[in-house]
């Protein structure tokens, strides 16, 4: 068997396709583009490079990009009195504080001083509980993003086993609520969990969201299971996820390469959160199945 490669790259350029075409009938409902504010504290170069594509993705779906970059010594009061500024701004939809901050700056204490209406990373506190007990609320971009993928390749997933390698508040618990609110059984991993790859085994969906190149072996995987490798791995060899994608291709159904596979995916629905998040400010409706 050869996995089917799932095409996160394609997937997200028809969805900010039809992003951009809601973004136009927005702006001509509301008299105003949705806004994005992003803030980037300190010259992380990484976060600099994501910082960069997202403000160039946010002009190109049409909508108006605030970009904030301060110095890496900004006392933390000053930022959050930035953020309280953008949260009573009204040209601004959603906020977005780029993560890792530095040292003295407690990231927790600021995401949860965003508004929760405006937190389109999904980050805040009240859109995690949302999601956990079932409210609308803003889901972080990375994990819809794979869920969009899975449901565009399963349709149904409803009673499949599904496993979550990591925990964390960005991909790994979020991924796990939504897989449940789809009715999969759901079972989260983590670096304390005994005998990973029996686990994995049982699976009929793997995420794999740890950050260890090539972690989850070939053998790992059960035939015909699909694999969504979030992990970012920078090696001698290149970008690598935490999948080991040859020894996974003669197993899975289908698997996400990276990069190309979640990455695209990422910056596609924090475009998609700001244009909700717009329509749901100003009370202008939006076509919810082509987002
Ligand atoms: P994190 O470091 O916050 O969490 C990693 C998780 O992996 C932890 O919950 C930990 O318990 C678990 N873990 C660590 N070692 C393990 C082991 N040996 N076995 C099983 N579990 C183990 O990381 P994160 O922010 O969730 O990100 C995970 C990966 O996804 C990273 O590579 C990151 O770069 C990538 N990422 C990609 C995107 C994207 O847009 N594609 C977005 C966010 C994160």
């Amino acid at each position: 068997m050869t996995a089917e490669i799932i095409d996160g790259k394609a997937f997200a350029a028809r969805l900010h396709q039809r992003i951009a075409a809601q973004v136009a009938a927005f702006a001509a409902a509301a008299g105003r583009a949705p806004g994005l504010a992003v803030v980037l504290v300190g010259d992380d170069p990484a976060s600099a490079v994501y910082v960069r594509n997202k403000h160039k993705a946010t002009v190109a779906a049409g909508m108006a990009s605030f970009a904030h970059r301060l110095p890496a010594d900004l006392p933390r009061h000053d930022l959050l009195a930035l953020v309280d500024r953008l949260n009573a701004d009204v040209a601004v939809d959603g906020i977005l504080v780029q993560l890792p901050l530095p040292d003295h700056i407690d990231a927790r204490v600021v995401t949860t001083r965003i508004d929760p209406d405006k937190d389109v990373d999904g980050f805040t506190p009240e859109n995690a509980g949302r999601l956990a007990t079932g409210l609308h609320g803003f889901v972080p971009c990375t994990p819809l993003g794979c869920l969009m993928l899975l449901k565009d390749r399963l349709g149904d997933l409803t009673g499949m086993d599904a496993v979550v390698i990591g925990r964390s508040n960005i991909v790994g618990k979020p991924m796990a609520h939504l897989l449940l609110r789809e009715s999969c059984t759901v079972t989260v991993a983590h670096s304390k969990t005994r005998d990973l790859p029996d686990v994995v085994r049982r699976a009929d969906i793997v995420v794999a969201a740890v950050g260890r190149a090539e972690m989850v072996r070939g053998d790992w995987i059960k035939p015909g299971a699909i694999v969504i490798d979030v992990g970012i791995n920078r090696t001698e060899a290149g970008l690598v996820g935490d999948v080991d994608l040859a020894g996974a291709l003669g197993v899975a159904g289908a698997i996400t390469p990276v990069p190309g596979g979640v990455g695209p995916m990422t910056i596609a629905v924090l475009l998609r959160n700001t244009l909700v998040s717009a329509c749901r400010r100003e009370g202008v409706p939006y076509d919810k199945e082509a987002l």
